[in-house]
């Protein structure tokens, strides 16, 4: 294992639901920091550029207009294994086939509005890192 930087997103529906501080007290108690953090609301052109690996699939255009109906919170999750971990803290995609537990098992209302979203790999978790933050936005822990 190494330490890691991932992104991770409060969707619309869980800043609506203000799941906020319980996204965040699950990160931190399952080992990962947050070093960077802003609520934004998403442009559709931001929104699509984000999820533009899947501009061909059918639910593209609603996965737009969801993540633009309301503003969501990015943030940057650094700790050993960040990425997968997030992950499993997450859960599934899909709330049916998600882990009792998780992020996505407890809170989410169907596979497209599901709360969270985490990068699933090193090279995407670099790229969407870069998409929301400056270098100036992360905060390396010093204590
Ligand atoms: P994940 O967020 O778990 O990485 P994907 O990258 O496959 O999942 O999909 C991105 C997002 O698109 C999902 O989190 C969800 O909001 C939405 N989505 C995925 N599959 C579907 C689907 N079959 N129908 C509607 N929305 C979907
Ligand atoms: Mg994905």
């Amino acid at each position: 294992m190494a330490v890691e930087r991932t992104l991770s997103i409060v969707k619309p529906d869980g800043v609506q639901k203000d799941l906020i501080g319980e996204v965040c007290r699950r990160f931190e108690q399952g080992g990962l920091h947050i070093v960077g953090i802003k609520m934004l609301h998403l442009t559709q052109e931001q929104a699509k550029g984000f999820y533009v690996v899947h501009k061909e699939r059918p639910f593209y255009p609603d996965l737009v207009n969801y993540m633009t109906s309301g503003p969501v919170i990015v943030q940057v999750l650094e700790g050993e294994d960040a990425i997968q971990k997030n992950r499993e803290i997450m859960g599934a995609t899909n709330p049916a086939e998600a882990d009792p537990g998780t992020i996505r098992a407890d809170f989410a209302a169907s596979i497209e509005e599901n709360v969270v979203h985490g990068s699933d790999g090193s090279d995407t978790a670099t790229q969407e890192i870069s998409f929301f933050f400056d270098k100036d936005e992360i905060c390396a822990r010093t204590r």
